[in-house]
């Protein structure tokens, strides 16, 4: 179907409150539940704090309120949880544009039934690491990170809302051409509207108080009426000039992630001598692969290579020529093989590099369509 763009609104004046815009996600988060559409929902929530973000799987509709609003010091990713425990189960998930391309490739090799799911897409123009995010704060905003109540993405700035009240911003272009800001690969970021999902809710182009959503397929519509019908959403038509300041955005952010892009993968990308270095680093602790939404062979080919070996593990660069083989032409740049590197090891670069050039050969576009990757082979099932 074609798309469709609505403004919606919770009609819950405490979820309004809680929620980041308009709070139609929580609402329709509830609703699915209440109206046993789904057996379960699968979302983000606050541990400890807004730095600690952790995946949050509920039953009971009262306990959805828990998890309003955005986290953006939160790179978490949900897509494989779904794949890996959920797959017996109807659920509603809630899901940054990383996590969709990750759901879409562990559908292709249907580790899940698509029919089960409800995939609530949000717009996403960045994450932040939460201790580094936490360092930059004390440098940048000159405030205590225990005092900010919320963070958000807006008009080019990182902006922190204080206990006090008070808001402080400063301009992301400032903060990234000094090293902070946003996680690199989320730098280089293609994907900001999830068009692989049911419906994709964000503040872009949005009124004051309310989501803008566009509705992408039939699913989404229908889920959308039914809350709407049910009382526990209104919804209004945007003007053409908010669809058009969106459009815009995203064109925006398209073009700065192009500048990244250049820099990351080709002017500033590791030479064979840097690589080899980072290889030397490497202590084998297997964090990358386990954390890779996509590394999805049910036996780990180098574990089974450990085994052969009589337990001695395989070189870094074997261990690494194992998984980019298996794995590169479907990576999704997520970064998390980034992030829990304990050796600070640029891998995301090297994966996602080898992904586009088999996107330029072959026509794969990682996370998106149904086919899977020409190559690809199903013994690795
Ligand atoms: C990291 C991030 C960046 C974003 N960037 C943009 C942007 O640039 N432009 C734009 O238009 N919109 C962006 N959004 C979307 C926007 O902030 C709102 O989430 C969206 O408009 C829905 O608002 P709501 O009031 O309907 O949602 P709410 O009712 O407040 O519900 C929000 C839902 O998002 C879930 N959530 C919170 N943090 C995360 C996370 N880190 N990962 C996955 N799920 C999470 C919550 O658990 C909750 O279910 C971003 C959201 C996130 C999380
Ligand atoms: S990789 Fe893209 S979708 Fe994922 S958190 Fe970063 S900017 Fe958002
Ligand atoms: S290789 Fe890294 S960036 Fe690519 S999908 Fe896996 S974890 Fe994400
Ligand atoms: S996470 Fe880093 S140190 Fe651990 S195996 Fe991967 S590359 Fe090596």
């Amino acid at each position: 179907m074609d798309s469709e763009f609505l403004e919606i609104k919770s009609k819950d004046d405490e979820v309004c409150k809680l929620g980041e815009c308009g709070g139609s996600v929580t609402s329709i988060l509830k609703y699915l539940l209440e109206s046993k559409l789904v057996d379960k929902v699968l979302t983000i929530g606050k541990y400890d704090d807004i730095y600690d973000g952790v995946p949050v799987l509920i039953e009971n509709p009262k306990d959805v309120n828990k998890t309003a609003g955005s986290l953006h010091c939160a790179p978490t990713m949900i897509g494989d949880l779904v794949s890996k425990f959920l797959n017996d189960f109807k659920v509603g998930v809630v899901v940054k544009p990383c996590d969709s391309m990750a759901l879409n490739e562990l559908e292709k090799r249907k580790r899940f039934d698509r029919d089960n799911l409800y995939i609530i897409g949000l717009n996403c123009g960045g994450t932040l690491m939460p201790h580094p995010a936490q360092k930059m704060f004390e440098l940048f905003y000159d405030v205590n990170p225990e005092d900010i109540l919320k963070e958000e993405i807006d008009k080019g700035q990182i902006i922190i809302e204080l206990k006090d009240g008070t808001e402080k911003g400063v301009k992301i272009d400032d903060l990234e051409d000094k090293g902070w800001g946003r996680r690199e690969n989320c730098q280089r970021c293609e994907i900001m509207i999830p068009r692989n999902t049911d419906l994709v809710c964000g503040n872009w182009g949005a009124d004051d108080g309310w989501t803008f959503v566009e509705i992408i397929t039939e699913k989404g519509k229908e889920l959308i009426q039914a809350g709407i019908k049910a009382g526990v959403i209104e919804s209004k038509s945007p003007k053409q000039e908010q669809i058009e300041k969106r459009a815009k955005l995203e064109k925006i952010m398209i073009n700065l992630m192009k500048k990244f892009e250049t820099k990351h993968l080709e002017t500033e990308y590791p030479s064979l001598e840097e690589w080899d270095k980072y290889w030397n680093r490497c202590i084998e602790c297997y964090g990358c692969r386990d954390v890779c939404p996509i590394c999805w062979c049910r036996e780990c080919e180098i574990e089974k290579l450990n085994k052969e070996n009589h337990s001695k593990s395989p070189d870094p660069l074997t261990f690494q020529g194992v998984k980019l083989s298996h794995m590169s032409y479907s990576c999704i740049n997520c970064g998390q093989c980034d992030d829990v590197c304990p050796m600070e090891i640029p891998l995301s670069k090297l994966f996602y590099k080898l992904q586009k050039k088999y996107r330029k050969k072959t026509g794969y576009n990682a996370g998106f369509g149904e086919e899977l990757p020409p190559l690809y082979s199903p013994e690795m099932e």
